[in-house]
Order: C-alpha cells, then sequence, then structure tokens
C-alpha cells in the first residue's frame, strides 16, 4: 500500500512497527505535492529539506531503538496563520510576506515534540478573513474535486492538501467555520475543538474570543490522533482550558445506543440546496440506523448569529490588526514613497518637508503607518477594519457591539438549553456544495451568509466537526455537521467514527489524486 493510501493511524502504526520508514512516508507526499500543487494552490511554502532531515532524524531515532512520539513520522501539513520558527508565516498577506517567526506556535511545538514532520505552510484567506480562499494575496486555492471551483475558507489550502492527499492530515483554524466548512466542500472530516481546548499561543489573531485551532483529515479516527497530540492546557495561553485531555482513539467503537442528536427544522429552509437538504436527511437517517435517536429542537436566536458574528469578528479583529503599522509589525512602505505634501497626504504641511523633526516628522510617521496598511491588507481585510473600528467608536458602540454581545448571550444560552435535551445537534455545514472561484466574491454579504450554519459554535464557544455525506449529481463532495456541548470532542469523534463505519463517503477521492499509471 503506498503511504497516501493508508490513514494516518496506520502510517504511524507502521512506522512504529518499522514496516514503513518516516522517509518513504514523507517523499511520498512531497512527490504529491510536487505533482499536484501547480493546480491546487494549497501550499504557501513547502519545507522539503527540513522535512526530510526530521524524517531521517525520526528513523535514525527507531533505529537506535529510542522512544517515538505518538506522531513519528507523520506529514503534517499547517495553515500559514501559525507561527513556524524555521518557516515563514504569512497569514496569506502581503503585510506578513516573508515574515519569519522567532518561535514556534505552541501546537506547532506539541507537534514537532510528537515526531511529526511539518511538510509545509497551507494556503488561506487572509488573515483568516473568507470563506473561499479568494481572499488570499497568494492567489486562491482550487478546490480538488472541480478546480474551476472554491475550497472554501478560510482554511482552503489545508482541506484541499488532505483532500488531494498532499498530506494525511493538516492544521486549520476556526473563528466562524474556517475548519468546518473547507472540510465539507472538499470532502475531508474537520473538527473545531471546543474554545480553548487547544492553545493559540502563536495562532496569529483574528477575532480571539472566536479563535480555535483543529484538525483536518480523512477520517475521524485521524482527526482523534491528531487532536490528541494538540489538546491540552498552555500556560502561555490564558484562555486554554486546564481540564485533562482524554485518549480522543479509546472510545470510538462503542455504539450510538442512546445517544440523542438535534435536528433544528429552521435549517431546512429557503437557501437550503435541495441536493444537500436530501444528503444531510440521509445522514441523520443512517444515525437512526446506528442506533441514536433523532429529535426536532429549536434554536430561536441561530437566525441573529450572521449578524452577530459580522459585528463582533471584524471589531475584535480591528484591534488585532492595529499592531501592523509597518513599525511595530508588518510591511512598511517604502521611504522614498512617503512625502507628505503627496496628494491624499496624512495632515501634511506643504513646504514643511519629512525631515526628522517637529510636525514632518510626525506627518511622515504617520503617513508611513497609513500607506503601509494601505499597501499591506488586502480589500477584505480593510473591510472588516473598517466595520470593526465603526462599530467600537464612542457613538456606536453600545448600538452595535454591546448588543452584539448580548445577543451572543442569547445563542450561547440557546445551546445551553438545547443540549439539556439531546447530545448532539446535527445539521448542513453550508446551504450549497462548493461554488464556482469568482462566483461570490464581488458580494460581500453573500460570502457572509455562506457562514449561517457554522458561526454560531464558536460564539456559543462549543465544539463542532464537519463531515462527508454524500454528493451533488455534479460529484461534489457535501457536509454534514454535528455541535456537541463544550468538551464533548469524544462523543463527536466517536459519533463521526460510527458514522464513517456504516458509509464510505469519506473514502471518495478526487480524480486528480488518482495516481498515474
Ligand atoms: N468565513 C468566516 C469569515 O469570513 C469565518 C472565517 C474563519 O473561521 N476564520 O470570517
Amino acid at each position: 500500500m503506498q503511504p497516501s493510501d493508508m490513514s494516518a493511524v496506520d502510517l504511524v502504526t507502521a512506522v512504529r512497527h518499522g514496516d514503513l520508514t518516516a522517509l518513504r512516508a514523507t517523499e511520498a507526499f512531497l512527490e504529491r505535492i510536487e505533482r499536484l500543487d501547480g493546480q491546487i494552490n494549497a501550499f504557501l511554502s513547502v519545507d522539503r529539506e527540513g522535512a526530510l532531515r526530521t524524517a531521517a532524524a525520526i528513523d535514525e531515532k527507531r533505529k537506535k531503538g529510542q522512544p517515538l512520539g505518538p506522531l513519528a513520522g507523520l506529514p503534517v501539513a499547517v495553515k500559514d496563520a501559525l507561527c513556524t520558527f524555521d518557516q515563514p508565516t504569512t497569514c496569506a498577506s502581503k503585510m506578513l510576506a516573508g515574515f519569519r517567526p522567532p518561535y514556534d506556535a505552541e501546537v506547532v511545538a506539541r507537534l514537532r515534540a510528537a515526531d511529526a514532520v511539518i511538510v509545509g505552510k497551507t494556503n488561506m484567506d487572509e488573515f483568516a478573513m473568507g470563506g473561499s480562499n479568494e481572499n488570499s494575496a497568494f492567489g486562491p486555492v482550487h478546490n480538488p474535486w472541480d478546480l474551476t471551483r472554491a475550497p472554501g475558507g478560510s482554511s482552503g489550502g489545508s482541506a484541499a492538501c488532505v483532500a488531494a492527499d498532499m498530506a494525511p492530515v493538516a492544521i486549520g483554524s476556526d473563528t466562524g467555520g474556517s475548519i468546518r466548512q473547507p472540510a465539507g466542500l472538499c470532502g475531508i472530516t474537520g473538527l473545531k475543538p471546543t474554545y480553548g481546548r487547544v492553545s493559540r499561543r502563536g495562532l496569529v489573531a483574528f477575532a480571539s474570543s472566536l479563535d480555535q485551532i483543529g484538525p483536518m483529515a480523512r477520517s475521524a479516527g485521524d482527526c482523534a490522533l491528531l487532536l490528541e497530540t494538540i489538546a491540552g492546557h498552555d500556560p502561555g495561553d490564558a484562555t486554554s482550558l486546564e481540564s485533562p485531555v482524554p485518549p480522543y482513539g479509546a472510545d470510538l467503537d462503542r455504539p450510538l445506543e442512546g445517544v440523542r442528536i438535534g435536528r433544528v427544522p429552521a435549517h431546512f429552509g429557503a437557501g437550503l440546496c435541495p441536493e444537500v437538504a436530501h444528503a444531510v436527511e440521509e445522514a441523520f437517517a443512517a444515525f437512526r440506523a446506528a442506533g441514536a435517536t433523532i429529535i426536532d429542537i429549536d434554536m430561536p436566536h441561530a437566525d441573529a448569529g450572521v449578524a452577530t458574528y459580522y459585528l463582533i469578528a471584524p471589531c475584535e479583529a480591528s484591534s488585532n490588526l492595529a499592531r501592523y503599522d509597518g513599525a511595530h509589525y508588518g510591511h512598511r512602505a517604502e521611504p522614498g514613497r512617503l512625502h507628505p505634501a503627496e496628494p491624499g497626504g496624512h495632515r501634511a504641511e506643504p513646504g514643511k518637508g519629512s525631515g526628522a523633526s517637529g510636525g514632518g516628522f510626525e506627518s511622515a510617521l504617520v503617513e508611513m503607518y497609513c500607506r503601509s496598511r494601505a499597501e499591506g491588507f488586502g480589500p477584505e481585510v480593510k473591510r472588516r477594519i473598517m466595520l470593526g473600528t465603526y462599530a467600537l467608536s464612542a457613538g456606536y458602540y453600545d448600538a452595535y457591539y454591546a448588543k452584539a454581545l448580548k445577543v451572543r448571550r442569547l445563542i450561547r444560552q440557546d445551546y445551553l438549553d438545547a443540549f439539556e435535551k439531546v447530545d448532539l445537534i446535527g445539521g448542513p455545514v453550508s446551504a450549497t456544495a462548493a461554488f464556482k472561484l469568482g462566483e461570490k466574491s464581488g458580494d460581500p454579504l453573500a460570502m457572509y451568509l455562506v457562514d449561517l450554519y457554522t458561526v454560531c459554535t464558536n460564539l456559543a464557544g462549543v465544539g463542532g466537526i464537519s463531515f462527508p455525506c454524500g454528493f451533488t449529481k455534479g460529484g461534489l463532495p457535501i457536509g454534514f455537521q454535528l455541535q456537541a456541548p463544550a468538551l464533548a470532542e469524544p462523543l463527536l469523534l466517536r459519533a463521526t467514527d460510527r458514522y464513517q463505519h456504516l458509509t464510505d463517503w469519506h473514502r471518495r477521492r478526487p480524480a486528480i489524486a488518482a495516481r498515474p499509471r
């Protein structure tokens, strides 16, 4: 069997038993990246040498009989929003082009300590703002199922590289759906853990009260393997939870008898593509066949989710992104272009020049900030900064931001009430299968509505998983979402694993992933 056909669980077992070397596994995936990524653009950087060096060191360790980490020899692709000291970290923004962080994100450090092999950094929407990957400053990612379509976003590169077998697993981040939605549109499995389950230290911040890192893989079993390594308390992230990390892979086989899954009738309203509705209903039927009980429930404030999210997330983003001013962090505009008397110059006083003293210096400094930000950020990031700055401004704070926080509380209460009646909530991830590149990019509101089914999970701080539950007639994957109470990741993974034992949607591969003869 080729390494790219193996599950991550089988791959690490084979390496541990000496049936496969870490080097051979790594080479196999690097070869696929070289062959396929020209068409997909899932990677912003590939660390071929570093990956081969790490893999060789793991094989050496094994030869010497030294203990191996739980992910020994497993190639992992990491979203470019996580800091890596030995590879660029750009967040798909010109603002951070060429940036090499001085340290590893906690998740990256844990992957390395577990002997995983980091093969490269994946493409994404700039600063994780978007749902199609079209907001990347380095070109969109193409969906492996149909290269003319979007892979979803913002972790589109991570989803696409797993879908095309360019990596067995990847790391994504999810602020309003960015793991689950691209997983759904690319036919893979992606888990957004409970807020605080995984350390955010070293994740470039978008909206700090919503951001969460999680695993993306071909199955629940592989997600469980990865989550076990990356989850857990980190004193370096004040919001990380102290509760112990259970063995996520240990309990997957337990049947679903007695598990109650909520179904929200309002999810099936206008706007949901009939093919998606059909596949989602079929998935509920499969869960019923697996022993679960399906119960209709109401989430009365869910329809306010998108409006609430698109206030809170931009507000937090406008604050988090203030640090990119060309002086403290980020791209700095060329000094030659900083003449204060130029049209549009900020507080420029003609005749004063841009000397290093008095008002001239100040105006040149402000000008430098303005130009650096104008040049470094793309249009969607600028839109969010303006939305957030406006909603936080003195005159509007109560009307927008404070009100959004109150609605967030109501949405959270919906979840608490629902989880009195059910153990999980099921439903669609997205209203449609993958849309065409360019189809929504000119219409921000249409793009924001793509997040209808995913944003409430983050607003409530609970966990969610998405996995394939069928295909459209045109051959595009359709995703199913399960959400669970805080820290119920074991149940999310178990329910998904049970479903994946009854069905084979998650085993289907896009034609582009087929091996050449
Ligand atoms: N699509 C959403 C947005 O544009 C979610 C992004 C995310 O989860 N990072 O904000």
